[in-house]
């Protein structure tokens, strides 16, 4: 029989590791908004998203009640990595009656505790006493928290039941109870849980703790969860303590195949039945009752006292911990137990000692490996949601059963090191409770609310309301205007150069064309075929070495043919003449399809002689000069141009190209009646905005921020592309490092100390947004990043910088969406339509590949042009297929 018990005790390893499984489930189940409210392990939010970082500092209060006293403590900090803290205690004793009396009662006493504590620590240094005090409450009570000075009891528990405090904000009612007392100036800054308590604690041995455990009357966890798992709350980015309350698991009967007939009878004589099961298993208040259910059984087996009385184990509660750890920790013989026995009033033999011995010590070895297996599902959840293949952690842990039994912590660490072979736990044993911790909560909370109040000064002058782009939308409106007329267009920083494109695809265009694309991030040269069953397409990428980009524009020329020829000879179509599509990505006057003076080169061309010529015609003389007879250049395509086109074969409501990548640019379908540039008032024409110089008359000066001026004058075209400075992907890296170079000088980043690399110009890559913004990305990644430009960032500069870069790429988005406002809105008017419903082709690697750009453009654009029922479309390669299409168009129109 004794065998038989003590194998009930024994849980084997396979079923912990089942069991740990159920643990990852329960705790995924009770982050889920979904399913929280089922959930047996609660996982309740904290609230609490940092821990301490040393440099803390002031004076703060705790008001910590426990069971049966409030203790009171005040720290100092002096913000020198929080290495000796100095600490005063008082402990007032909590009676009876106050438990179970009037809510309002209750909280009186603990603040007339506050009041008296400071009465005698403060009043004998007289400067102190000006001062309002942040004071952490520690209230180690299941609470619903929403913010962490706001939390809503959802029960009381340990012996408590205050009337007309559960389901009332507990800050708010000690807060008002320490508003009556006189002469108290103290605010309740943050309220917390002892296990999350008990994990700031251990926090500031110097290294972060990011998980705490106690073991003690009750059982329970908390860990620094990823915050955008913590679905009950609000916080997405960073980390986010939250309290497991994993007493309940097992609540549901997912633990009963192992609870044995003694858990049993203890959790029937509990006074509440069938809840905490896994607590019952655990938690010492409960160690000393199993142990006298599994003696009493097995006297009544006749397994042990045989032929003496038991009678004295009748009773609840005669044995205690206490006799439990006292019968455990004793390895050397059994008179030390025969006394503690016989002490209790029982006469055992010699095997009944050893027996009640392995009896006792199968209890608290179970209850040590089940906290090790709860451990183990938390820290194999951690390891896999940060993604990491390996975990390194420091856990805080405290409590009595920890404290009392020596094998606690080799048990924990073996078994959690079998469940959870990935992850590696150091444990810090909590030598302060967690008092410390609260104040270190408080201390860190004020720390955070004034960097945030620094943070949100620097990021404000980039954060845009509604009204903000209405005006920008009205302001676009009336460059547009003015750069449709044929008077004020020499004024407008909106060039609206007209492309002679008349007409979309309708999709009856047929037949080969060769298209050029200069002026994105590759020169290609391709072959399109316009074929009944689609289009299909084949290409070849060419280099232009820089010698050519800054030579001479017949070089360049010369090069360009030479690359066509090259690619038709390797397509085999030489003997025939090709209708050529130009797309010429820079800024031209265009006087017909095939004829584009060049106003400027930009992106790093610079070949003499080609400004202020028509671009085709150079063309034209270079395949003369190479005596080049297999293409006819029919039409020059600016690249929104070729994007809309690409995808108007699609989609004939396509009247809009928009390009979002290293640069920005619209084009659209204005009526030719407005268009006074060009004769005639019949039909339609697209009108290449050229918009990324919006705001080059100075009409934007009150929306740069410092960051953009800064950027501006780093640019090799100052004044210059002003709209397009603050949307692509040329220049969000850099508004990006000029923020973290202010938030770094302001002590807001990397602890005040920049790298030298952070100060290189062009460091900080676009692309690095759209990483960094990848919602769920583990922070690992970004630190990732950040190591690579040799920034030593810690888990809250993670945090602050997407938020920077969020910001950053949300403005231009939503500057983006202004302007095509204006543009929707005006094709609107035009056609005298209540509703428009439009398509956009849209292309650009930004566009294409930040996670969060196009949700927030067209969000945006919902909200500032309601009237317009707006699709976007990808364009696929409008460069190519969009110019070979407007050489097909106007092919289909000349025939
Ligand atoms: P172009 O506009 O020259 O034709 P793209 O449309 O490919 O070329 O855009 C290139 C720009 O896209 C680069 O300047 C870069 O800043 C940006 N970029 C590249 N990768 C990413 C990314 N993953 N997320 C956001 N932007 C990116
Ligand atoms: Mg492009």
């Amino acid at each position: 029989q004794i065998q038989r018990a003590l194998r009930s005790l024994s849980v084997p390893l396979e079923r912990l590791h089942i069991m740990k499984g159920h643990m990852v489930e329960d705790m995924c189940k009770g982050l889920s908004r979904q399913t929280h409210m089922q959930a047996k392990v609660r996982m309740l939010p904290t609230y609490i998203c940092s821990t301490p970082n040393g440099t803390e500092k002031g004076n703060f209060l705790v008001v910590e009640l426990c069971q049966n006293q409030v203790r009171t403590l005040l720290v100092t900090l002096y913000g020198d990595g929080n290495m000796s803290p100095h600490m005063m205690y008082k402990i007032f004793d909590l009676p009876d009656s106050i438990r179970q009396g009037e809510g309002e009662a209750l909280f009186d006493f603990i603040a007339q505790c506050v009041s008296q504590f400071l009465a005698e620590t403060i009043s004998s240094d007289p400067s102190r006493s000006e001062e309002r005090l942040p004071l952490g409450f520690v209230f180690p009570f299941t609470c619903r928290q929403t913010q962490l000075d706001k939390a809503e009891l959802l029960s009381w528990s340990k012996g408590f039941s205050c009337s007309g405090v559960v389901g009332k904000d507990v800050v708010q009612l000690l807060q008002s109870a320490i508003n009556k007392q006189e002469f108290c100036r103290v605010d309740v800054v943050a309220l917390m849980n002892d296990t999350v308590g008990t994990m700031m604690t251990c926090s500031m041995e110097g290294r972060p703790c990011e998980v705490a455990m106690v073991a003690d009357k009750g059982s329970n966890c908390c860990f620094m969860a990823e915050a955008y798992l913590v679905e009950t709350a609000e916080e997405t980015s960073g980390r986010m303590c939250v309290n497991t309350e994993w007493g309940c698991f097992g609540d549901d009967g997912i633990l009963n195949d192992i609870i044995t007939p003694y858990d049993a009878r203890v959790d029937e004589e509990s006074s509440n039945p069938g809840e905490k099961r896994f607590e019952k298993m655990v938690g010492s208040l409960y160690l000393g009752e199993i142990v006298r259910h599994a003696l009493i059984a097995l006297t009544a087996e006749k397994a042990i006292f045989t032929g003496t009385s038991i009678a004295i184990l009748k009773e609840k509660g005669v044995f205690t911990m206490q006799h439990v750890l006292d019968i455990v920790n004793n390895e050397d013989g059994i008179t030390d137990v025969r006394r503690i026995l016989e002490a209790l009033g029982l006469q055992p033999s010699e095997r009944d000692c050893g027996r009640v011995q392995q009896v006792c010590r199968a209890v608290v070895g179970r209850a040590a490996t089940l906290h090790a297996t709860g451990l183990a599902a938390i820290l194999s959840y951690m390891c896999q949601t940060r993604e990491l293949e390996k975990l390194m952690v420091n856990v805080g842990v405290e409590g009595e059963l920890y404290a009392g039994y020596p094998r606690f912590e080799e048990i924990l660490l073996s078994v959690s090191r079998l469940l959870s072979p990935e992850c590696m736990a150091t444990f810090l044993p909590s030598r302060d409770g967690s008092g410390r911790g609260a104040a270190m909560v408080t201390a860190v909370a004020l720390r955070l609310a004034a960097q945030r109040r620094e943070v949100n000064e620097v990021l404000a002058p980039l954060r845009l309301s509604l009204a903000d782009l209405g005006k920008v939308q009205a302001l676009m409106r009336e460059e547009m205007e003015r750069g449709l007329g044929k008077e004020t267009n020499a004024s407008a920083s909106v060039r609206m150069l007209p492309t002679y494109v008349s007409h979309t695809p309708d999709g009856t265009e047929r037949g080969d064309f060769l298209a050029l694309d200069l002026g994105g991030t590759n020169f290609r040269v391709l072959v399109v075929r316009v074929a009944e069953e689609g289009i299909s397409m084949s290409s070849e990428i060419y280099v232009i070495p820089v010698a050519i980009m800054q030579g001479t524009g017949e070089g360049l020329f010369d090069h360009i043919i030479d690359c066509i020829i090259d690619f038709q000879t390797k397509q085999r179509l030489v003997t025939q003449t090709l209708p050529l599509g130009f797309t010429f990505s820079f800024p031209c006057q265009q006087m017909g399809l095939d004829k584009a003076l060049l106003l400027t080169w930009t992106k790093g061309f610079s070949a003499s002689g080609c400004e202020g010529q028509d671009v085709v015609q150079l063309l034209r003389d270079a395949a003369k000069r190479k005596q080049h007879l297999g293409m006819e250049v029919v039409a020059l395509v600016n690249d929104t141009v070729g994007t809309m086109m690409a995808c108007g074969y699609d989609d004939p409501k396509c009247e809009i190209g928009l390009i979002v990548g290293t640069g920005t640019n619209a084009c659209y379908m204005e009526e030719m009646r407005n268009v006074g540039t060009v004769e005639g008032d019949e039909g339609r024409m697209c009108i290449n905005m050229e918009w990324g110089a919006f705001g080059d008359n100075g009409c934007l000066d009150h929306i740069f921020t410092h960051f953009d001026r800064v950027v501006d004058e780093t640019t090799i075209n100052p004044g210059k592309q002003r709209f397009e400075k603050l949307i692509s992907g040329m220049y969000l890296g850099e508004i990006v490092r000029q923020i973290l170079m202010v938030m770094t000088e302001k002590q807001l980043l990397f602890q005040g100390k920049p790298s030298p690399k952070l100060q290189t110009r062009n460091i900080f890559q676009t692309k690095f947004l759209s990483t960094i913004e990848l919602n769920g990305l583990a922070l690992r990644q970004i630190r990732a990043i950040l190591s690579e430009l040799e920034l030593d960032a810690s888990f809250e500069d993670s945090v602050l910088m997407r938020e920077v870069c969020q910001t950053v790429s949300l403005r231009a988005a939503q500057l983006c969406a202004a302007g095509l406002a204006a543009v929707v809105e005006k094709m609107r008017e035009n056609r005298g339509l209540d509703q428009l419903s439009v398509s956009v082709g849209v292309d650009g690697t930004l566009y294409k590949l930040h996670p969060r750009f196009s949700t927030n453009l067209q969000k945006t654009l919902k909200d500032l042009a309601p009237n317009c029922d707006v699709t976007f479309l990808l364009s696929e390669d409008g460069s190519g297929k969009g110019a070979a299409l407007v050489a097909a168009v106007a092919d289909r129109a000349a025939n």
